[in-house]
């Protein structure tokens, strides 16, 4: 295609690899890139040549990105009169993999948000966030280092569709007026409603299967021991119960010889007692395979603090999966450092992203934290199959880290540290790329002074909330009580 406003680099595309998930790459792939809005311009700067050093030392010369600036955010709306150009989202949809900073959310203009529009049209259904600590970062937690694990995130349903009907508008009238003739009994659940907003949450079984499977797949190929579905099923039945159920039904029907789940130890359990099931889930565990648990929503969030070991991939709906991979990223040094990807895995198309915002106070300072944005470009290069720059990047980024030269968000909680700019981080990183490691140190900043984490966790909440069956508390918390043993 040729584009009015883009300028193409010479180099190659990347193409969807043949027969295969994934993507397959030139060595001079032509790589769309946003720079961002505020802040998102130093930190691109930074970024940049981070990744660019990376595949140097990594690949001596043989491989190199051909960066392609295309255009959304406030840029595009001073430059074409538009918050989102056309031409961005074609380059996407060419180039296949891309990266951006963040961008301003438009008030008052037709696009929701810039982000969200982006995952819809390039139908980006997995939003992979991983969340791991790096030696030396403050954290409001114990043991940071427990937590390793990856968020996949369904990025194209549940009450993100965007069907959301303000209060006296007229077609929230007409939806309710609908509800009140066809659905009677549902409309009188409505506790006010002359003045209620409605929205809706449509989650369908494909869009489930699609993202568990791409989690699968991620768990397998990695070798991470388990698959949490985080699921608010005991509530809401037929959406996040039923991404409950057809998560676990992909599973055993796809996965079966590589996956241990605990819906077949319910049923070991319920043919030939708890002992049998013990044993078959230690046996499964033990051949290799992959453990498929489930988790109510909300105790999630309790126990990825309390029991991090116990969480390794999670697998969620969209809201669930936004509140917890900022929440667990406040356990390894917030969104400063937090990284993401936007993947659709079966057409190849992916923006790797940072999770931040803008921070405009900031903005042109040399001042904020580049470590989400350079992450994300390690995700991508990673996704991308290069493996040996993306390792460089975290070599980098654990060395300048441990070494405690570090940006203003990370010096304000770290004792001795060295406080750079954005520039001179990302120059930190690439220095450390070639030094050999720094010795562990131990995590920093408040713990959290919860004493017996794993009794708290299991005694009350856990059984009243795990799997969203109707069963007795006093039951259903021995159940989970003997999980959490497993
Ligand atoms: P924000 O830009 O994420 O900033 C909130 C705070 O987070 C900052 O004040 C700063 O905290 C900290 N922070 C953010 N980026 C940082 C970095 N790189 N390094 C260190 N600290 C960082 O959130 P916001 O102020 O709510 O949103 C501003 C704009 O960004 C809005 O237009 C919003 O819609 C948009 N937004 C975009 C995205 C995206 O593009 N992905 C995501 C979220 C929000 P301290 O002040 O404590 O240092």
């Amino acid at each position: 295609m040729t584009y009015q406003h883009i300028q193409v680099p010479a180099g190659e595309k990347i193409v969807v690899a043949e027969g295969a998930q994934g993507v397959t790459v030139p060595d001079h792939p032509v790589v769309p890139f946003i720079e961002g809005d505020g802040t998102g311009r130093d930190i691109w700067r930074a970024s940049v040549r981070v990744l660019d050093a990376a595949v140097a030392k990594a690949y001596g010369g043989n491989r190199k990105i051909a960066w392609m600036e295309v255009f959304a955010g406030e840029k595009s709306f001073n430059q074409f009169q538009t918050w989102l150009l056309p031409e961005t989202v074609e380059a996407f949809k060419e180039y296949l993999v891309g990266i951006k900073g963040p961008l301003t959310t438009p008030i008052g203009g037709g696009i929701r948000s810039l982000n969200v529009e982006l995952r819809k049209q390039l139908d980006l259904y997995a939003c992979v966030r991983p969340v791991r600590w790096f030696t030396g970062v403050p954290s409001p937690v114990k043991r940071p280092q427990d937590v390793d694990m990856v968020i996949f995130r369904e990025n194209t349903e549940d009450i993100y569709t965007g069907i959301d009907l303000e209060a006296g508008s007229p077609d929230n009238v007409k939806f309710k007026q609908l509800l009140k003739e066809h659905f009677p009994r549902e409309y009188a659940k409505i506790r006010f409603p002359d003045t209620a907003g409605i929205g809706v949450k449509p989650v369908s079984k494909e869009g489930t299967e699609r993202l568990v499977r791409a989690a699968l797949n991620y768990a397998l190929a990695n070798k991470r021991k388990s698959i949490t579905l985080a699921h608010k099923g005991n509530i809401m039945k037929y959406t996040e119960g039923a991404f409950r159920t057809w998560g676990y039904a992909v599973t055993e029907r796809e996965y079966a010889d590589r996956v241990y789940t605990w819906e077949q130890w319910e049923r070991t359990k319920a043919a030939e007692g708890e002992a049998a099931a013990n044993a078959e889930q230690k046996a499964a565990l033990a051949s290799g395979k992959l453990l498929v648990k489930d988790v109510i929503a909300d105790i999630v969030f309790q126990q990825t603090i309390t029991r991090a070991t116990e969480f390794d991939v999670i697998a969620t709906m969209n809201l669930n999966g936004d509140y917890l991979s900022d929440a667990l990223a406040a356990q390894v040094g917030g969104i400063g450092i937090a990284p993401g990807g936007n993947i659709n895995y079966l057409s190849g198309h992916a923006i790797f992203e940072a999770t931040h915002g803008t921070a405009p106070k900031y903005a042109d300072l040399d001042k904020v934290n580049p470590g989400s944005v350079i992450l994300s470009g390690e995700m991508m290069l990673r996704y991308m199959g290069w493996a040996e720059a993306a390792d460089l990047i975290v070599k980098g980024m654990d060395g300048a880290i441990a070494a405690r030269t570090v940006t203003y968000d990370f010096a304000r909680l770290m004792d001795g540290a060295k406080e750079v700019k954005c520039s001179e981080f990302g120059s930190a990183v690439i220095e450390w790329m070639d030094k050999p490691a720094l010795p562990l140190m131990p995590a920093e900043g408040v713990a959290t002074g919860v004493k017996k984490p794993i009794k708290r966790a299991v005694k009350k909440p856990a059984g009243k909330k795990t799997a969203g069956k109707k069963k007795p508390v006093k039951k259903a918390a021995k159940k989970a009580a003997t999980k959490a043993k497993r």
